[in-house]
């Protein structure tokens, strides 16, 4: 059973997580000259911005902006310019460790490590089958290691037990544009929202998550295009917009089908379009055509004139831009929402044209290339299909195995954690995955991780998780390895090495291979150098919809980014999808699809009676990892709190800076209190970046998306009370 050997003070003390870093004479480099210039990407969130990192006797010492790289142009937001500053930290794993009972983590060799963690696998899976291994996997990771991994699991693993936490992230966008336009990628470069009448942006808090996207909505707004911004909380994009509405947690359906409703009904429909390259716009006008304004007011809490002026405007905008991003896809109906907004760029028919498009914004750093080339339970590479013989077919001869050999549709996150609390799944290996800080219902997976047999994590840092380890490998950052990611874009970009990792710290696929030899399989696992994987993952993706074949790194380097698909060497890239109006289904046609609204899995009650959301903040990243261990950002947002209106707050006698206590059906936490005008007098927001007792996800519930998969993060009944 994974134990903890040292109690949880004695490894807060020993590793973290709030350890700040500071080397002797401070972070000012700038009088060193540095060895190197490295052009290369921001690790952290999906718009993979260009940056140059300044390296001096192997660590990163500062960076430049990377002005000629398109898409940020230079620009950086904190996480990005302070990014530097974690490779160098003291909690930097450097050596393999074990936990060893009753004693705590002890020094090891990588081959003790390897011998230890082959015997866990053959035995546990000699026991009880394959499947009862899993292997949980990030996607900040480049698209080399994405592609190794899904490979290392099916063929070395040969476990069906594999996916990613991407699946906290965006695989509800992913399975909406898959089922609406056959292919899942934002329709445009963001060059295109430069060029719009109108964005509406939904679910989305541009400015600290995405924050270079704000500037190109800003340049659009100078040129005189409208913003329309749809969030329960005012965001500070949200606070500029034209039009703001402030819709109730867990009702985006509702709002958009009453928005196509009233399209239809002022005949501000491109019937052209609709006809010519579409199928299913009957079915949905049956079905929205008992949504009124007032019945989604009431629904919503959205003022019915703010409604039918969003229809006006977005029935008659000439070009315009939809953007979504967490806030609607974090729902156990994540995929019904992102369907219902495209029902409506459909039904405008404004896509595949100079400044009409549609994106969904990537939230982690490889988001979009982490979910195209066989990273999750039911993908191949090509971001083909698991369960379709002839994906099957293809990829295994790619590979050089059996089709029988290559295992099925495998459990997704929550599922595996759900199954190893059932005893089901015994082992588990983790990379770059934090599931005891992500995943929602954090009581629920710290009793699941006790029950494993073996737990082996592969990260740099020591993250909450990797305390049930059984062995710890460290493994390399994002500036220590090569290869490419892509983008929220769709842009595939080179990720460059600038330094080597450090101590005994290994390239995460070098580890992946090790491993794969030991297990008997090097046959299959004999790479030289990213390069190489990239390669053979060109002809893995060839001819599935997330094809990569034609594109190289030096084409990558020429150009400063391909974007995918590129079918042939040769091809340019196609940064704005469906310019020939054609789609990924066979007969060429977009698919409307009905959608009716439906309420969320918690329910609103005179125990639970306020809305709970959850989002970032722009200092930190994911489950915080890494940006809780850089001083700057840790001091600009050292703990989370809560943001509660004034009329709640006087409801309940709270006043800023008050101590309030939330209570869910899963559990409670203590919060200093944020009164703020910004947010839905019905709803509180909490960010959720921080560990143990400061994890909201103690209150969230892993109900999940019956297609995506994905929990209902955005949405839990709370009630609130002042305890100070
Ligand atoms: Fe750019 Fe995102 Fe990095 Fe900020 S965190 S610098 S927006 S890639």
């Amino acid at each position: 059973m994974a134990q903890l050997p040292l109690s949880k003070e004695e490894i807060l003390e020993k590793f973290g997580p709030h350890q700040k870093h500071e080397p002797p004479g401070g972070w000012d480099f700038s009088v060193q000259d540095p060895d190197s210039k490295v052009k290369t990407h921001c690790c952290f969130c999906g718009q993979g911005c260009g940056i140059i990192l300044k390296t001096k006797d192997n660590q990163v010492i500062g960076f430049d902006p990377w002005e000629a790289f398109p898409f940020n142009k230079g620009k950086l937001c904190p996480k990005g310019v302070k990014r530097y500053m974690q490779g160098s930290h003291p909690d930097r794993l450097v050596y393999p460790m074990e936990n060893r009972p009753g004693i705590g983590y002890e020094r090891i060799s990588w081959e003790e490590a390897y011998t230890k963690i082959i015997e866990a696998i053959n035995r546990i899976q000699g026991q009880h089958g394959k499947d009862a291994f899993a292997l949980l996997s990030g996607v900040s990771l480049t698209n080399e290691k994405s592609y190794l991994i899904g490979k290392f699991a099916r063929v070395a693993l040969q476990t069906a037990n594999l996916d990613y936490n991407g699946r906290l992230c965006m695989v509800s966008a992913g399975a909406g544009n898959k089922k609406a336009f056959g292919i899942d990628r934002a329709a445009n470069s963001w060059a295109d929202i430069l060029e719009t009448d109108l964005i509406l942006c939904t679910g989305t808090n541009v400015s600290e998550c995405a924050p270079i996207t704000t500037d190109y909505i800003w340049k659009a707004r100078d040129r005189g295009a409208k913003l329309i911004v749809v969030d329960p909380r005012m965001t500070p994009i949200a606070r500029t917009a034209d039009l703001y509405l402030p819709v109730r947690p867990g009702t985006d359906v509702y709002l958009f089908n009453t928005i196509l409703n009233l399209m239809i009904e002022a005949g501000d429909i491109d019937f052209d379009f609709v006809n010519n390259h579409t199928v299913g716009f009957e079915d949905i006008k049956k079905t929205v055509a008992k949504y009124s304004p007032q019945d989604c007011e009431k629904v919503t809490g959205v003022p019915a004139a703010n409604i039918i002026k969003a229809a006006e405007w977005w029935g008659r905008a000439r070009r315009s831009f939809l953007l979504h991003a967490r806030g609607i896809e974090h729902h156990t109906k994540g995929v019904d929402n992102v369907l219902s907004c495209i029902n409506i760029v459909l039904a405008s028919g404004r896509i595949g044209r100079t400044g009409c498009g549609y994106g969904t914004i990537t939230g982690q750093g490889n988001g979009q290339g982490g979910r195209e080339q066989g990273h999750k339970c039911d993908q191949l590479p090509g971001n083909r299909d698991i369960t379709n013989p002839e994906h099957r077919k293809y990829v295994a001869g790619v590979w050089g195995i059996d089709e029988k050999e290559l295992p099925g549709k495998g459990l997704s996150a929550q599922e595996i954690v759900n199954d190893i609390h059932a005893g089901k799944i015994k082992g588990l290996l983790s990379i770059c995955f934090n599931p005891l800080v992500s995943l929602p219902d954090t009581q629920f997976t710290e009793e699941a991780l006790k029950k494993l047999d073996f737990y082996v994590a592969i990260d740099f840092f020591l993250n909450e998780t990797a305390r049930y380890a059984n062995i710890i490998l460290p493994g390399s950052l994002h500036e220590e390895d090569e290869g490419t990611a892509t983008t929220a874009e769709g842009r595939v970009v080179r990720i460059q090495s600038a330094v080597t990792p450090p101590g005994e710290a290994k390239i995460d696929w070098h580890i992946f291979q090790d491993l794969a030899k030991r297990l008997g399989r090097e046959k299959y696992f004999s790479f030289q150098k990213s390069e190489d994987i990239f390669n053979e993952m060109r002809v893995a993706s060839h001819g599935g919809t997330a094809d990569y074949y034609g594109i190289t790194y030096g084409m990558i380097e020429k150009k400063m980014g391909v974007f995918w698909p590129c079918p042939e060497v040769g091809h340019p890239g196609t940064p704005r999808l469906f310019e020939d109006k054609k789609f990924y289904f066979p007969d060429g046609k977009a698919r409307f699809n009905t959608v009716e609204y439906r309420p969320s899995a918690d329910v609103i009650n005179e125990e639970y009676p306020v809305y709970l959301t959850t989002g970032r903040v722009i200092f930190h990243y994911l489950s915080g990892a890494q940006t809780r261990r850089i001083g700057f950002l840790t001091d600009q947002c050292p703990d989370p709190y809560v943001e509660i209106h004034p009329r709640l707050a006087d409801d309940h006698d709270i006043k800023d800076g008050d101590i309030v206590r939330i209570t869910s059906r899963r559990g409670s936490i203590d919060l200093k209190a944020k009164v703020v005008k910004t947010i839905r007098p019905d709803t509180v927001f909490v960010p959720y970046h921080w560990p143990d007792e400061k994890s909201i996800n103690r209150l969230t519930q892993r109900a999940l998306d019956p297609v995506s998969k994905i929990p209902e993060f955005k949405m839990s009944a709370v009630r609130i009370e002042k305890i100070s």
